[in-house]
């Protein structure tokens, strides 16, 4: 049995320590375009490698997977996140769960997953062949009898022309996980201010996001913000990156709930300035910010604002508008949404319907997920089940 895994990443290695362990005897290539392998697992959560997610919080797959949940359940079915905690705790990784429910290795150190996989390819026989650029899937068929590709995102149409011959439908890539640019807005001038409970939309849209929320130098960031942009990644794309965005600073708290807080506040400082006495969640300079943007002067009392001002206030709270005029990567943690689309793979074996012998795992799929540690857990989940598929086969 001979194996070519294209790409030394999370799914390709993964897959192939798997594989090797259940099959001894198979030749298991792995063939890898750059000089290291494993190298974007080193970068990963910032070098700290968020490995998984508890899903703690997750209410449904579609939530922490806006593409490919199905597919995703399937997988989980043989390697679930609970099936991840095992693997790398028995492999003698000491892991630890911080109260975001994300995953990282106790060392905080991304090398220590790297070094462990490698040093497990190694021990089972499995041949990285680095400086190995595969152009054509087509070709390794002659000299292998199955083949894996797990060659991650391909963000730019060129990158599927190694799929020529093979007549799969793809999904055009376009990026997720991005920062909204906002242009012009002062808003920009709170830089450094986090909501820790925001919800963010986009107007006119289905699209919303809940959480933390931070105002950046060129617009705004922050986890609300990333998911959001994951949920209307393909929207966003089509819009050229313009939108409306709504933030409610209240973290999705409504109409009435909104005027209660601030009418208690009216109440207890009827001579103290608006600007002084805020809702708790809100920030002091931002409170400042919202109070301006609703067109109370700096000096107001709460006595004298009256109905419209509480209105304008109520309304700017909880529908606070601007406009996206385009994106930014956040520290580069961006994943691609589309790829090759699961029309074309059988979701029990992760293989290629119309060609026996090659399967699919990880990012190059039209899989992807919010951050927070789901994406390589998909790396992980697809790469085992493709090893348990081939050698099941
Ligand atoms: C900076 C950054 C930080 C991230 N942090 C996290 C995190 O903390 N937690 C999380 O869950 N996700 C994180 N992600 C996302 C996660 O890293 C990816 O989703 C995951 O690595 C995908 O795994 P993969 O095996 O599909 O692809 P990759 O890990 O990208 O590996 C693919 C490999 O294939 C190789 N390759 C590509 N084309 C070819 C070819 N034609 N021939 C041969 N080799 C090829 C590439 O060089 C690469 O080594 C992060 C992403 C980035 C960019």
């Amino acid at each position: 049995m001979r194996v070519a895994v294209i790409g030394a990443g999370a799914a390709g290695c993964f897959c192939s320590i798997e594989l090797k362990r259940r099959l001894p005897e198979a030749r298991v290539d792995v063939l890898e375009k750059g000089s290291r392998p494993l190298a974007k697992v080193a970068v990963t959560g910032g070098g700290r490698c968020n490995l998984t997610n508890s899903f703690e919080g997750i209410s449904s797959l579609a939530e922490a997977y806006p593409r490919g949940d199905k597919l995703i359940r399937k997988v989980f079915r043989s390697f679930s996140p609970e099936d991840t905690v095992k693997w790398f705790e028995d492999e003698g990784v000491e892991l630890v769960l911080q109260e975001d429910h994300c995953y990282f290795p106790a060392s905080q150190d991304a090398m220590q997953i790297v070094s462990l996989l490698l040093q497990r390819m190694r021990q089972l026989g499995v041949n990285v062949l680095t400086g190995r650029k595969v152009d054509s899937i087509r070709e390794l068929f002659g000299e292998y009898d199955s083949v894996v590709v797990a060659p991650g995102g391909l963000p730019k149409p060129e990158g599927y022309s190694i799929f020529d011959g093979l007549d799969l439908e793809i999904v055009p890539p376009v990026p997720s996980l991005f920062t909204f640019n906002l242009p012009g807005s002062p808003v920009r001038e709170l830089m450094g201010t986090v909501v820790e409970d925001a919800v963010a939309s986009l107007a006119g849209t289905k699209f919303r996001a809940e959480g933390p929320l931070l105002i950046t130098h060129w617009g705004m960031s922050g986890p609300a913000i990333l998911k959001l942009s994951s949920y209307a990644a393909r929207h966003l794309s089509d819009s050229g990156y313009k939108s409306t965005l709504l933030v409610n600073w209240l973290g999705g708290a409504g109409e009435g709930n909104a005027r209660d807080i601030l009418r208690a506040i009216a109440e207890k400082n009827p001579l103290k300035q608006v600007v002084n006495f805020r809702p708790e969640p809100v920030p002091s300079r931002l409170w400042t910010y919202l109070v301006t943007k609703s067109k109370i002067k700096e000096d107001s009392r709460w006595a004298e604002i009256g109905p419209k001002g509480m209105n304008r206030l109520v309304d700017t709270l909880l529908n606070d508008t601007y406009e996206v005029r385009g994106q930014s990567r956040f520290k580069e943690e961006f994943v691609t949404c589309g790829g090759v689309s699961l029309r074309n793979i059988d979701y029990n074996t992760l293989e290629c319907k119309s060609r026996p012998g090659l399967y699919f795992a990880g990012e190059v799929l039209d899989v992807d997920a919010i951050t927070g540690g789901f994406n390589l857990q998909a790396a992980w989940s697809m790469g085992y089940r493709v090893a348990q598929s081939i050698s099941e086969k």
